[in-house]
C-alpha cells in the first residue's frame, strides 16, 4: 500500500472471503463511464477512518462508482437465497458487489458495498445497476433512520455512473455505497441449508456467532443460542420501526439482517395518518409488509431461520424442532412487553400500570377513526404539558404544524369528545406514580420525533435531484432529518402532513 492509501485510511480485513467458496463468487464492478460523487458522508467516513481530504473528488468518485479498487479490497458477490413474498428462490448479490471489511481506528468491522456495480453470476435478467432516484432514497431514508436511533445500515457515498438505466424509461444511473456490520441474511442461512452441505452450515452459524454475537461462543447448541439472540434483535429493531411509523415494505427473508440493521431500502415509507393496515409497496396489493404486520412477518421470517438451523440443533429432527419452537412462539411476547414499553415513553408514562395497554389502545384505535397523524399526536400530547397553563398556545402552536386551521384541507379530530375524554385519562396517567409534567416531557422528547421523512418532501427532493440536478432540497431535507427530535425554528413546513390524504402514494421498488 502506497503512503497515500495508508493516509487514505483503507483498512481491508476480508473475513468473508475465507469462507467454503460456494458462499460467494468473486466478481470484479464494472467500470462506468464518468462518475461523479454527488452525495458524500463525512460522518460515516470519520468514523470508519477514511481521511476525505488526503484526496480528490476524482480519486473518491473511482472508488465508489467500482472504476478503481482502494487497495486491500477483494471484491465479491455474497450468495444468499430468500423467501420472497411468502416462496422460496435463489437469488444472490445480483446488482451490489463487497469490496470488503474495513476495520475502523476503533476495532469495529464493516463491510463496505457497491450497490448498482454492475452484474455478477447471481444477477439472472438483470442489469445490476441502480437507478440515482433509488440510490437517493436509500441515503436519505437510512441517514434519517440513523438520526432517529434505530439500527441500520449507513450510506457512504452517492455516485452517478454518467451512463442510462433502463426502467420504465431511461434513467441515469448511479452506485450506493453501503456500509453494514455484515450484509449476512437470513436469506444467507437458508441458502446454505438448502444447497450446501451441513459442515458449510455449521462453519457459517461458527462464523455469524464470531462476528455478531461472540459471547455464544462457548453455548452447548450454538444454533439455537443464534436464534435466540437474532429473535433479541429483530424484537428490539422493529419496535423502533413501529415507534416511528416506519414501514419497510419488503421484508422478506433476504432482507432481514442478522446483526439487527434495518437494510435494503426499497419501497420504505413512513406513515403519515394512523392507519394500522398502511402499505405504501406498489407490488404489496396483498398488504402482507403493511404497518402492522411488522411484527407477525419478523416471526415468520424468523421461523425461517429456525429452519435452515433445525439440523444443527439436533440430529433428531423432532427435538430440533422442539427446541427450536419455544423460541419461536416467545416473539410475540417479547415484542408486547418492548412494544408496551415503548408506547410508555411515547406518552410519557412512568413505571406499569393494569390500565395501561387498553389505554394504548383506546388511543391507536380513536387515532384510526379520525385519520389522525401519528407523529403529530403525540407532539400534540407534549403540547399539553409543555404548555399546561396556556391553552391560546397549544391552539397557536396546533395551527403552526397542521393539526388545525387552514393549512390542512381535512377536518381536523382534535376537538372531538371521545378524545377529549381520553386525553383526562392519558393527563391523570401521566401524574400517577409522583411522576412530574417536566419529567414526562423530557421521556417523550426523546422518543417522539418532530420529523420524519414525510411523503411528499421525500418526492420533492428527489424530483428536484433527479431532473433538475438540483440538490437544494435533498440536502435542506437531509440536514433537517439529521435532527429529528428537537423543534427547528424555520422548519415547521417539514412536521406538516400531506394537504391531501395520501391515499394514492405508491412506492416502488425500483431497483
Ligand atoms: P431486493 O429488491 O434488493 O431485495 O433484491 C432482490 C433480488 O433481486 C436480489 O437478489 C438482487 O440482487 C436482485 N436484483 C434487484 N435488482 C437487480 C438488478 N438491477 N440487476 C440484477 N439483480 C437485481
Ligand atoms: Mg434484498
Amino acid at each position: 500500500m502506497s503512503s497515500i492509501h495508508i493516509a487514505q485510511g483503507w483498512n481491508f480485513n476480508n473475513s468473508y472471503t475465507l469462507l467454503p467458496e460456494p458462499l460467494f463468487a468473486p466478481t470484479l464492478p464494472t467500470t462506468v463511464a464518468a462518475p461523479t460523487t454527488v452525495l458524500l458522508n463525512q460522518r460515516l467516513a470519520k468514523d470508519l477512518g477514511l481521511d476525505l481530504a488526503q484526496t480528490t473528488p476524482e480519486e473518491w468518485a473511482g472508488f465508489f462508482s467500482g472504476n478503481t479498487l482502494p487497495p486491500g479490497a477483494m471484491p465479491i458477490a455474497q450468495a444468499y437465497a430468500g423467501h420472497q413474498f411468502g416462496g422460496f428462490n435463489m437469488l444472490g448479490d445480483g446488482r451490489a458487489i463487497l469490496l470488503g471489511e474495513q476495520i475502523t481506528p476503533n476495532g469495529q468491522r464493516f463491510d463496505i458495498q457497491l450497490k448498482g456495480a454492475g452484474p455478477s453470476v447471481y444477477s439472472r435478467r438483470g442489469d445490476g445497476r441502480a437507478t440515482l432516484s433509488a440510490v437517493l432514497r436509500e441515503y436519505l431514508m437510512s441517514e434519517a433512520m440513523y438520526h432517529l436511533g434505530i439500527p441500520t445500515t449507513g450510506s457512504l457515498a452517492a455516485t452517478l455512473t454518467g451512463e442510462q438505466v433502463r426502467r420504465e424509461t431511461m434513467q441515469p444511473g448511479a452506485v450506493l455505497t453501503r456500509v453494514a456490520a455484515s450484509h449476512i441474511r437470513v436469506g444467507t442461512f437458508e441458502y446454505i441449508a438448502r444447497f450446501e452441505s451441513k459442515e458449510v452450515l455449521e462453519t457459517f452459524v461458527d462464523y455469524t456467532i464470531q462476528r455478531h454475537y461472540p459471547s455464544l461462543a462457548d453455548r452447548e447448541n450454538k444454533a439455537l443460542a443464534l436464534l435466540g439472540a437474532v429473535l433479541a434483535r429483530q424484537v428490539h429493531l422493529i419496535t423502533h420501526w413501529m415507534r416511528v411509523g416506519f414501514i419497510h415494505g419488503v421484508m422478506n427473508t433476504d432482507n432481514m439482517s442478522i446483526a439487527g440493521e434495518t437494510i435494503d431500502y426499497g419501497p420504505c415509507a413512513f406513515m403519515n395518518r394512523y392507519h394500522s393496515a398502511t402499505a405504501f409497496s406498489a407490488i404489496d396489493v396483498q398488504r402482507r409488509y403493511a404497518y402492522a404486520n411488522q411484527p407477525p412477518i419478523a416471526q415468520w421470517n424468523l421461523a425461517r431461520l429456525a429452519g435452515a438451523l433445525l439440523p444443527l440443533m439436533d440430529a433428531d429432527t423432532d427435538k430440533a424442532i422442539a427446541l427450536a419452537q419455544p423460541v419461536i412462539d416467545s416473539f410475540p411476547v417479547l415484542y408486547h412487553i418492548a412494544w408496551l414499553q415503548m408506547m410508555r415513553q411515547k406518552l410519557g408514562w412512568a413505571g406499569e400500570q393494569a390500565e395501561d395497554a387498553d389505554l394504548i389502545t383506546a388511543l391507536l384505535d380513536w387515532m384510526e377513526g379520525q385519520n389522525a397523524d401519528y407523529t403529530n399526536t403525540f407532539l400534540l400530547l407534549q403540547a399539553q404539558l409543555a404548555y399546561a397553563d396556556e391553552p391560546p398556545v397549544i391552539a397557536q402552536w396546533m395551527e403552526t404544524y397542521g393539526l388545525i386551521g387552514s393549512a390542512g384541507s381535512r377536518e381536523q379530530p382534535y376537538d372531538e369528545t371521545v378524545f377529549k375524554k381520553w386525553l383526562l385519562q392519558w393527563r391523570q396517567r401521566v401524574g400517577a406514580q409522583g411522576q412530574t409534567d417536566a419529567a414526562a416531557l423530557q421521556i417523550m422528547q426523546s422518543v417522539n420525533p418532530a420529523f420524519i421523512p414525510r411523503n411528499h418532501q421525500v418526492e420533492a427532493a428527489l424530483a428536484a435531484a433527479t431532473q433538475q440536478q438540483d440538490y437544494t432540497l435533498f440536502n435542506q431535507l437531509l440536514t433537517v432529518l439529521s435532527n429529528p427530535y428537537q423543534p427547528q425554528e424555520g422548519n415547521e413546513v417539514y412536521q406538516m402532513p400531506p394537504v391531501d390524504d395520501e391515499q394514492g402514494y405508491q412506492t416502488f421498488c425500483n431497483t
